[in-house]
């Protein structure tokens, strides 16, 4: 199982970056040593960290279209995680990178220099399928996916399996879907439930237990720049979230005692 997550969805507003700051938060708080990476030119997982974007000297931008070395782009957050910040200049490299050698795997070239470093790498998506996106679906082992339980949000997810297939494919054979996280859930809404219950259905036990309710504590934190955790620890929003790193950590730890039984043999 990999440790390198790509949490994307090319739909925006779907908790992609909530995620992200607040999965990170929570895997701190397991004792795992975290890198987050911004790879949105919106900045909000920069800001969501508490590191103000209009103040940047390096910044994943610097990495992907300069290939500046990752360590001296990476800064420490007070909730714990390192992180690799972005702003606004990230929006260049996405069309300089198109001109670029090996423009896919830029970031995967980064990471190798630093993967020991970390238990966990996790990576904020832009609401798009751009090779900012590709470079994360390089990059990593396994994609975790957030989502609405509304109805266009299924249709969304066949355009993005299809790039995750289509990486697969070129560049990334080991890439896999790592999960599925329901956001913003309400049990009592019936299409949830539907949406649910189609989601278990094609993905099986891809789709987390850990469901994160809608909470307005999740909403909040950003304006603080803290992750739900520290802005107020016995919210809902922040209990789901470290409940979820609860089961990646679980997951992980049952798929490498799986590997080391298969590999000691007979
Ligand atoms: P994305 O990164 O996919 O665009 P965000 O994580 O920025 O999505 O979430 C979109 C908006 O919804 C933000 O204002 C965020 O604070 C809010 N939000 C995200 N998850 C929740 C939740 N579980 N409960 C309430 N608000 C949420
Ligand atoms: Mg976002």
């Amino acid at each position: 199982m990999s440790k390198i997550f790509a949490v994307a969805n090319q739909k925006g507003g779907v908790g992609k970056t909530t995620t992200c700051v607040n999965l990170s938060a929570s895997l701190v708080a397991n004792k795992r040593r975290v890198l987050l990476i911004d790879l949105d030119p919106q900045g909000n997982a920069t800001m969501g960290s508490g590191v103000d974007k209009s103040e940047l000297q390096l910044s994943s931008y610097d990495v992907l279209a300069s290939l500046l070395p990752p360590r001296k782009a990476i800064v420490p957050t007070t909730s714990g995680y390192d992180l690799m910040p972005a702003n606004i200049d990230l929006s260049a490299a996405e069309v300089e990178l198109l001109e670029m050698d090996g423009r896919e795997s830029r970031l995967r070239q980064a990471l190798e220099q630093i993967s020991d470093d970390y238990d966990y790498i996790i990576i904020d998506c832009p609401p798009s399928l751009n090779m900012l996106t590709v470079n994360a679906l390089c990059a990593a082992g396994g994609v975790l996916i957030p989502m609405q339980c509304e109805y266009y949000a299924l249709e969304g997810l066949s355009s993005l399996i299809d790039t995750i297939n289509q990486v697969q494919q070129a560049a990334n054979p080991n890439l896999k879907i790592e999960g599925i996280l329901r956001t913003m859930y309400d049990p009592r809404n019936s299409l949830t439930s539907d949406v649910s219950d189609q989601l278990n259905e094609y993905f099986g036990d891809r789709v987390y237990r850990t469901c994160i309710p809608r909470n307005v504590r999740l909403a909040e934190a950003p304006s603080f720049g803290k992750p739900a955790l520290e802005y107020d620890r016995s919210s809902k929003g922040a209990i789901a979230y470290l409940a979820l790193a609860g089961e990646i950590t679980r997951r992980h730890a049952a798929a490498h005692q799986n590997s080391n039984n298969s590999n000691s043999g007979p």
